[in-house]
C-alpha cells in the first residue's frame, strides 16, 4: 500500500502539543443556565449513536413529541425538537411565523425581548414595540390596547424573562390575540419544566424552549411548537421560509408519517431529551411546579435573613430564576468570581440594564433542591462578610 505523505512538507501544519484526555471540573450551576443535568440524562446520552432513520430512533422521536406535548400542555401535532440551543428554537418560531412585511408586535421588558425584535427584523417583519421597565410585567389591558393600536399579525412576548426574573402572566392574552386575528408567540425558555404553562388553555400559537434549564438536560436540542392556526398561516405563505434548516414545512416531512431525510438529527441529544422528559413525566408536572416554588420560597427567605433583597415583587417572581440586588459598595463580579474559585458555584451577573446591579440565581430542574439553597446561602454569607 502506498504511504500517504503531505505533498509539500514545508507547508504542513504541525500537530498541536499532545493533550491529556478530557476532564471537566465539577460545578454547581446556579446561574441562568445551563443548569446541572440529571445524571440519569447524562447516562442516557452516553450511548452509541444510531441512524436518524432507524426504526428505534423514529419511535424515540414520537415519544419525545408526546412527552413535549405533556410538558407544555398542548395537543399541537407540530411539536418538534431542533438541533441547537434555545435561540435556534426561537428562530424556528420567528422564521415560520413571519413573512416579509408582516407586522410583529414585540412586548419588551428585558434582554430577550430585544433578541425577538432583532430576529423578527432579520426576517423582514415590520416590527413595533411596547416597553415596560426591566423588573415589571405587562398587564392584559396594556397588551390588548397595543393589539388595538398596531393590529399585528404576531404578538411576541417572553413568559420568563431571564434577564429580570419576571414571570409574565399570560391568562386572557391568547383570546385577545385570536380576536385580533393575531398569532401569540411565547418564549418559555426559562419556564418549561419549572413554572406552570398551559399552552392550549392560554391559546398560545407558537412557543419555544431549551433543554438546559428546567428540563435538566444538556444544551443543544430545543423544542418548538405551532398551533393549527400557526400552521395554517405557514401553509398560506406566498414566500418560502427564509431559513432552510428550520423550515417547519420541511421538518414536517421528517417528523411526520413520510419520514423523509432532512438533516442528520442530534441523535445522542435526543436520547438525553427523552430521558429528561421521561423523568419529568414520572415526577408529574404539578409535583415539579410545587418543588420549584417551594425551593424558591425557601431561597427568598434565606436571602432576607442575610439582609439581601430581590429585584422583582414576589407575585411576579420566577421560581426558576431570581434577580438578587447587589448591595451598595459590593463588586458583583468579584463576588461571582469568588463563589466560583472557592466553592465551584456558578451564578450569573446582571444582563443589559441590570449589569452590575443584580446577581441572577437559577434553581432549575435537577438543581431545584433545598440542599443547593443551603450551600449557596452559606457561600454567599461567607463571601459577603
Ligand atoms: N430566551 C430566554 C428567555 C433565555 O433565557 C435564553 C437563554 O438564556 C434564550 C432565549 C436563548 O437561549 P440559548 O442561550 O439557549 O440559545
Amino acid at each position: 500500500m502506498a504511504t500517504i505523505l503531505f505533498p509539500n512538507p514545508s507547508a504542513r501544519l504541525a500537530p498541536p502539543a499532545p493533550l491529556p484526555p478530557l476532564t471537566v471540573p465539577e460545578r454547581l450551576l446556579l446561574g441562568p443556565g445551563p443548569s446541572n443535568a440529571d445524571p440519569r440524562v447524562i447516562a442516557a446520552m452516553n450511548q452509541q449513536p444510531i441512524g436518524h432513520l432507524d426504526a428505534a430512533y423514529l419511535a424515540m422521536m414520537d415519544e419525545v413529541q408526546e412527552l413535549l406535548r405533556y410538558t407544555w400542555q398542548t395537543s399541537n401535532p407540530l411539536t418538534y425538537a431542533v438541533a441547537g440551543t434555545g435561540s435556534a428554537a426561537m428562530e424556528a418560531t420567528i422564521a415560520n411565523a413571519v413573512e416579509p412585511g408582516d407586522r410583529v408586535l414585540v412586548a419588551v421588558k428585558g434582554y430577550f425581548g430585544h433578541r425577538l425584535v432583532d430576529m423578527a427584523q432579520r426576517y423582514g417583519a415590520d416590527v413595533v414595540t411596547i416597553h415596560r421597565p426591566w423588573g415589571e410585567a405587562f398587564t392584559l389591558e396594556e397588551l390588548t390596547a397595543a393589539l388595538d393600536e398596531h393590529r399585528p399579525a404576531v404578538l411576541a412576548i417572553v413568559h420568563a424573562e431571564t434577564s429580570t426574573g419576571v414571570r409574565q402572566p399570560l391568562e386572557g392574552l391568547g383570546a385577545a390575540c385570536a380576536e385580533h386575528d393575531c398569532l401569540l408567540l411565547v418564549d418559555t425558555v426559562t419556564s418549561l419544566g419549572g413554572v406552570p404553562i398551559f399552552l392550549d388553555e392560554w391559546q398560545v400559537d407558537l412557543a419555544y424552549s431549551c433543554s438546559q434549564k428546567g428540563l435538566s438536560c444538556a444544551p443543544g436540542i430545543s423544542p418548538f411548537t405551532m398551533s393549527p392556526r400557526a400552521v395554517a398561516k405557514l401553509e398560506r405563505r406566498r414566500q418560502p421560509v427564509a431559513n432552510w434548516y428550520l423550515d417547519a414545512a420541511l421538518l414536517r416531512k421528517y417528523w411526520g408519517p413520510e419520514r423523509v431525510y432532512h438533516h442528520t438529527a442530534p441523535v445522542n441529544l435526543t436520547y438525553a431529551l427523552r430521558e429528561a422528559l421521561r423523568l419529568l413525566a414520572e415526577e408529574g408536572l404539578e409535583t415539579r411546579w410545587q418543588r420549584h416554588q417551594q425551593t424558591a420560597t425557601y431561597f427568598w427567605q434565606g436571602l432576607a435573613d442575610l439582609g439581601l433583597t430581590c429585584h422583582v415583587e414576589e407575585s411576579l417572581r420566577l421560581p426558576t430564576l431570581t434577580t438578587v440586588r447587589v448591595p451598595d459598595g459590593i463588586d458583583a463580579k468579584a463576588v461571582g468570581r469568588q463563589l466560583m474559585t472557592d466553592y465551584n458555584i456558578e451564578v450569573g451577573g446582571g444582563l443589559g440594564e441590570l449589569g452590575g446591579r443584580v446577581w441572577r440565581i437559577g434553581l432549575m430542574g435537577y438543581n431545584s433542591q433545598p440542599e443547593h439553597v443551603d450551600t449557596l446561602l452559606h457561600a454567599l454569607e461567607t463571601v459577603l462578610h
